[in-house]
């Protein structure tokens, strides 16, 4: 017992050491991406490679963000939230990614719904995780459909389906495992950021896909009581 309680601490020890790390280095990066963009008005040719330059600042930037997500010790503000508001929030949100990319957002939600006990942000993180992985899924534009209703055993659901790449079955264990992308500019961190979450909030996980006709990610979070009118 007491060993677990040890090892328990030399982990956040080295959970904090990280975050501080990720974090030392946006100020350098900040400045790194400020010279690169002002000499790129400077020189004339080899654009090319300032735009490399650019982009490679840019990963590195989503990088660290995403792990700090992950690794700093998050202050929970929990409190009565309606999830549909929460949903509709992160669909404006991402209204014009998916207008660019040519999906169509589509939401069905139960007229009335219990509310939930939840961190508002970090629920809003998991749906703009989850919801920009649908819009990606789908280079050549579909739809993307995001439902809430009730389920069993007081438990709401949110299910966010896409028509989009999907993906192949010896892959599906793989989600959520840090690093696991399979896309040029992905960092592989978005679900577990979104496994986290969930998990800390009682809720669940899940993923059902099929190679290029989509994908349904379903979220389960236990209702915290009907809000009175
Ligand atoms: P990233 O988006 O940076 O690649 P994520 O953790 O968000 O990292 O996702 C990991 C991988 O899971 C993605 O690279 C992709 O291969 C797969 N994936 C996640 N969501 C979907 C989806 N809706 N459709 C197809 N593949 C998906
Ligand atoms: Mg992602």
């Amino acid at each position: 017992e007491e060993e677990a309680i040890i090892r328990s601490e030399k982990l956040s020890v080295a959970g904090q050491m990280a975050a501080g790390i990720a974090h030392e280095i946006r100020n350098p990066l900040t400045s790194l991406k400020g010279f690169t963009q002002f000499l790129k008005t400077k020189v004339s040719d080899h654009h090319e490679y300032f735009n490399i330059m650019l982009a490679e600042l840019d990963r590195i930037n989503t990088i660290v963000q995403e792990f700090m997500a992950l690794a700093k010790p998050q202050v929970k503000q929990f409190s009565q939230h309606n999830l549909a508001s929460i949903l509709e929030n992160v669909i404006t949100l991402l209204e014009t990614q998916a207008i660019m990319n040519n999906v169509e957002m589509k939401k069905d939600f139960a007229a009335k719904m219990p509310t939930v006990y939840c961190d508002e942000n970090q629920l809003k993180q998991v749906f703009i995780n989850l919801m920009k992985n649908a819009i990606e899924a789908m280079p050549s534009g579909g739809d993307l459909s995001i439902t809430l209703k009730e389920g069993d055993a007081g438990m709401l659901i949110v299910r966010i389906q896409d028509q989009g790449v999907g993906i192949p079955k010896d892959k599906l264990e793989r989600l959520g495992s840090p690093f696991y992308s399979t896309k040029s500019s992905g960092t592989g961190l978005g679900l577990m950021i979104c496994l986290r979450i969930i998990e800390a909030h009682r809720g669940t996980l899940k993923f059902e896909s099929e190679e290029s006709s989509g994908t349904t990610v379903t979220v389960e979070l236990p209702a915290f009581e009907w809000e009175t009118e």
